[in-house]
Formats: structure tokens, C-alpha cells, sequence
């Protein structure tokens, strides 16, 4: 079994504080690339101006759902999506399967109510049943073993 992931020391965070990235990886004794990718999976910035700056109060809130999200069970083919704190269905059924270990997939999407990207990983053996569900993309070279290849007939570029 796979140890979980350390529990990072949410109370460090002020409330009424602003932090940047570098700040709340020292803060929080995570890498600045851990940070970036909690703002890319929903962890809210005051602004679009550089740099970027994230209450505390938000980063708190973001934090305390995302590890309570880790013991929340979504529904097979749902995501927890971090930007609604709700789990939710990807955006028009597509979702991309890349590959990460022999029995282990990671796949993404987007959010169908907001947008954001949304990750789960899941066992292999489940992507069948998913595959019915969804309209999987590969990503690895590699294709899908032990199912029939899903038509790709969608034109994924967006007008
Ligand atoms: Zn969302």
C-alpha cells in the first residue's frame, strides 16, 4: 500500500495574510511547483496580476477541502473538482487517460460547471467501464489494452 500523503500544516496559514508562491511553499514546506499546480486545480488568486497572490483565508479553504476531499469518495465517474468543492462530471464526456504505472491510470478533464481541470487516478481495470461512460483520449503511445479503440470522430478543437 501507498503511504498518504503527508498532512501539511494548514493552521500555519493566516487568515488575514497575502502570500505568493514562494511564501506559501515555505510556509507550507512544499515545493513552489506544488503550489502552481494547486492554483491550476482551482486555488483561487486575488488577481491576474503577477505575482500572483492568494489570501490566506482562501488558501486555508482550499487546503482543508482538498484533504477532506482525499477521504471523499466521488461516484466512479465523477471528479472532485476543487474550484466548486463539489465532485462533478468532465465537460462533454471527454476525458484524457495517460499512463502511470502497469495497473494505475491518471486521468483529466474539465470541469462541466466551471472549467477548471479536474485529475483523478483510477485502476486500469476500471477504464473499461469507463470508456462506456466516457470518450477516453489517450495520451500515452500506448493504447488501451483489453477494449476495442473508442471512435475518435470528435473534433476536440473548440470554436
Ligand atoms: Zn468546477
Amino acid at each position: 500500500m501507498k503511504r498518504p500523503q503527508r498532512r501539511l500544516p494548514v493552521q500555519r496559514v493566516k487568515q488575514a495574510a497575502t502570500y505568493d508562491v514562494a511564501e506559501i511553499a515555505r510556509l507550507l514546506g512544499s515545493h513552489r511547483n506544488t503550489v502552481r499546480r494547486w492554483l491550476k486545480d482551482g486555488l483561487q488568486p486575488i488577481d491576474d496580476a503577477r505575482p500572483v497572490l492568494v489570501r490566506g483565508a482562501e488558501l486555508k479553504a482550499f487546503l482543508t477541502e482538498r484533504q477532506k476531499a482525499r477521504r471523499q469518495t466521488c461516484a466512479p465517474d465523477e471528479f472532485f473538482c476543487f474550484r466548486c468543492r463539489a465532485p462533478r462530471r468532465p465537460a462533454a464526456g471527454m476525458v484524457d487517460v495517460s499512463h502511470r504505472t502497469a495497473t494505475v491510470v491518471a486521468l483529466a478533464g474539465l470541469c462541466a460547471t466551471c472549467g477548471t481541470s479536474v485529475h483523478r487516478t483510477i485502476r486500469r481495470a476500471a477504464l473499461p467501464s469507463l470508456a462506456e461512460t466516457y470518450d477516453l483520449q489517450t495520451l500515452a503511445p500506448e493504447r488501451l489494452n483489453g477494449c476495442s479503440a473508442p471512435s475518435l470522430n470528435g473534433d476536440r478543437k473548440g470554436g
